[in-house]
């Protein structure tokens, strides 16, 4: 169990350089005396470090080497793979004969625990740690390890998606067994039918709509798509929007027109009378503005702008999907044209969701051959999803009471982020917002560490959207709200639901305290 001198060599030079970081590129001969190292051993050490992408070296006559990236994004582990240090700790791994899978010894689970502790306590563990002083050895692997213990895991990431609702999944269940194509003119038919239908009215209530209004679709994604591969001329919309909405209006024929924004990611409708709304636009435009951003949880003043566009006869959409059940919407004095929805928002299952169309208003399908949906979206119905999206949709009408609850939680939250890292920007903090999200960024700190350190200390949320996430890189929403790339690529979404509770957040403050490095939480 002892590691070997070429990952202890690595980690003291890694450490020096780290501890020096203001004194630019160091010459190896330098760490060597002041770690007290062979310098040979050094140098060829530092080739697969500089292959690794953890040192940069510098070209010259002084030549020397310098840290790659910042020591607070620069794990043990990292190291340690670099220079191929073997981490586990068991001969069982090293295909000891006396203990193969099929019959492995009698301590063979006991080694393979403790080396993936000390794996997830290697990746907790970064250079700045390290040049700290020691302060590694409690907060986030310390949580992560009584985390793992108790199995309690704090999930923080309802705009990513819900834990499904028990009463969606009850209803699932039985719809399972409703043998019927809701085509079918039999009772086994009539039965999916009625299953279907009062999915749809359960969802038409809770957006205020009318249930001949709601078609249902394989999701958002799905919605979006279509509500903006219409034959529009021209289509307004902004930045923060979800890809969704962007990708199809890039792919479009239609002229697309970015939104003016203010900092807060909120249309500056002020600078859209004037600017936008003076301009003529041939043939019919759409304008897609979403209900609420779910990066930021940021609210668009829908109404307000859906009645300047009515004016000038253009159509708007609206992505609906992180404000359903999050906030009151009313479809009926919206003054939009369509709305979208996604169930898996809000506690119902993953891939259904909806495209709600005012009565009047005729879409050229995107999906044909078959007359489901009043022929508006072909395809056998998914009507256990459905069915579990009516039953979600139903307990979020009801949960709509238990938001200011959600927001003091949120705003808990909030505080003892501040308290604990001062440093901290909350994004979109001086605009209306949803009560359940917070868009925090730590300046100098990368957005898929912080979940990493997170995730390691058993609490779940996102970096930027999570449908980008293993994508490394700054958030388009942040972006287009014209924050900088540090800030950018360094926030991470932290969003709560209905079943949240105090001790999450205290979860979540406890792991905090040991990332953003600072001292212990004041009581
Ligand atoms: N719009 C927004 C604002 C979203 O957050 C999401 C989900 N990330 C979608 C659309 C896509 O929804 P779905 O997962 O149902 O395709």
């Amino acid at each position: 169990m002892e590691l070997t001198t070429k990952g202890r060599y690595a980690v003291m030079a890694m450490a020096d350089l780290a501890g020096h970081a203001d004194e630019g590129a160091i010459a190896l001969s330098v760490v060597a005396e002041r770690q007290n190292l062979p310098l040979a051993y050094l140098e060829q050490i530092f080739v697969p470090l500089r292959r690794a992408g953890l040192v940069e070296s510098a070209r010259g006559r002084s030549g020397g080497y310098r840290l790659a990236k910042p020591a607070a994004d620069i794990s043990i582990a990292a190291v340690m793979a670099a220079v191929e240090e073997d981490t586990r700790f068991t001969r069982c791994s090293h295909n000891d004969p006396r203990c193969s899978a099929a019959t492995p010894c009698v301590t063979h689970w006991l080694w393979t625990a403790l080396g993936e502790s000390m794996g997830q306590f290697l990746t907790s563990v970064n250079l700045s740690d390290v040049i700290a002083g020691g302060r590694y050895s409690s907060a986030p692997a310390f949580a992560a390890a009584a985390g793992r213990m108790t199995g309690k895991r704090t999930y923080l990431d309802y705009n990513a998606t819900a834990p499904l609702r028990p009463e969606a999944k009850a209803e699932m269940i039985a719809a399972l067994d409703v043998p019927g194509n809701p085509s079918s003119v039999h009772a086994e038919g009539r039965r999916a039918r009625s299953v279907v239908e009062s999915a749809r009215e359960s969802v038409a209530r809770l957006i205020g709509a009318k249930p001949s209004e709601i078609v249902f679709t394989s999701g958002a994604t799905e919605a979006n798509n279509w509500a903006i591969a219409q034959p529009w001329a021209t289509i307004l919309t902004s930045g923060t929007e979800h890809d969704s909405i962007l990708a199809p209006a890039r792919a479009a024929r239609a002229e697309v027109i970015m939104l003016p924004l203010d900092r807060n990611g909120v249309i500056d409708v002020q600078e859209f009378t004037a600017s936008i709304l003076s301009r003529e636009f041939a043939g019919s435009s759409l304008l897609a503005l979403q209900f609420a951003n779910n990066e930021t949880g940021v609210v668009q003043p829908v109404a307000e702008i859906a009645a300047l566009a009515r004016e000038r006869g253009i159509a708007v959409h609206t992505d609906a999907v992180q404000a359903a059940g999050r906030m009151p919407i009313d479809f009926a004095a919206l003054g939009v044209e369509t709305l979208a929805l996604s169930a898996h928002k809000l506690g119902g299952p993953k891939g259904v969701g909806a495209l709600v169309i005012r009565d009047h208003i005729d879409l050229v399908p995107s999906i044909r051959g078959g007359g489901q949906e009043r022929r508006r979206r072909a395809g056998t119905e998914n009507v256990a999803a459905i069915a579990g999206f009516g039953a979600a949709a139903e307990a979020a009408l009801r949960d709509l009471e238990a938001v200011a609850a959600i927001q003091a939680l949120r705003d808990e939250l909030e505080a003892g982020i501040k308290r604990i890292s001062p440093e901290a920007v909350i994004i979109g903090e001086g605009a209306q917002r949803l009560a359940n999200t917070t868009a925090v960024a730590l300046p100098g700190k990368l957005a898929e560490t912080l979940v990493i350190r997170l995730d390691l200390a058993c609490i779940a949320v996102s970096a930027g959207s999570a449908c980008s996430s293993g994508k490394v890189g700054a958030s388009h929403v942040l972006e287009a709200m014209g924050l900088g790339h540090d800030i950018a690529a360094g926030t991470i979404r932290v969003s709560l639901g209905p079943t949240t509770t105090k001790d999450d957040i205290a979860a979540f403050l406890t792991a905090w305290t040991g990332i953003a490095g600072a001292p212990a939480l004041a009581a």
